[in-house]
């Protein structure tokens, strides 16, 4: 194990937070063109819930989890009259399992009774939602309904976007108001999609692959000292 100092570039120095947003966004689409939401699911009830699963979870875990328990409970009417106790166990490897249980029953029960069934496909009504935070709500409108109404501020969106120095922010809504200010409404979903995709590959939390890493000449933090080895 050692320690290696990777220089900042003039590049990184030259341009400011929106230009270096603008060519981060560039080449993270040159880099993962084919990005998507890793979560398995068919309908946007199932994208709710696997959002509400992989809360402090991999999406791995939950694509392992969500085949049976939505193979038992395809809707939100049949979430709703899940038994609890079963809905626990099914759920129970994604961690806090049961106020996952418990939230996704309690949407599901107002999505059927206040939403005729339907997933709401707007901001305000989806936080209405037990369990259900920007995080969330951006996911859902993004993929289910193809509405960039926020960037997605995940674990990896946030480690990436202060090593990046695009803010310096810690609260996740925060973040996502700079990013918003950074970034085209057109390219917000994308643009955590395809940071995830980085965050999983090379800017990893504890060893950061920044001799490997295509944004290092726009990268503030690609001067720390990184972990290798
Ligand atoms: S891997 Fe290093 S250079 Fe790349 S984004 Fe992360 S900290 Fe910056």
């Amino acid at each position: 194990m050692g320690t290696k100092i990777v220089p900042v570039s003039i590049t990184c120095k030259s341009l400011s937070k929106k230009q270096r947003s603008l060519e981060i966004l560039a080449r993270l689409k040159r880099l993962y063109p084919d990005a998507t939401c890793s979560l398995n699911y068919s309908t946007p009830v199932q994208l709710l819930v696997a959002t509400i699963l992989s809360a402090q979870c991999t999406d791995e875990r939950v694509n392992k989890v969500t085949p049976v328990l939505f193979s038992k409970f395809p809707d939100a009417a049949s979430l709703v009259i899940a038994d609890l106790v079963e809905l626990e166990t099914l759920v129970r490897s994604t961690g806090f399992y049961r106020n996952k249980a418990k939230n996704i029953q309690a949407a599901c029960r107002m999505i059927v009774t206040e939403f005729n069934s339907v997933v709401p496909n707007q901001m305000e009504q989806l936080l209405k939602l037990p369990g259900v935070a920007r995080k969330t709500a951006n996911v859902v409108l993004a993929h289910a309904y193809g509405i960039n109404a926020g960037v997605t501020v995940d674990t990896h969106v946030k480690r990436l976007c202060e090593r990046l120095g695009l803010t310096e922010a810690k609260d996740p809504v925060r973040i996502e108001q700079d990013l918003i200010g950074l970034l085209p409404q057109s390219d917000w979903e994308n643009w955590s999609i395809r940071l995830v995709y980085h965050g999983r590959a090379i800017c990893k939390a504890r060893s950061p692959a920044c001799i490997a890493c295509e944004l290092a000449d726009l990268c503030p933090a690609a001067n720390k000292p990184v972990v290798v080895g």
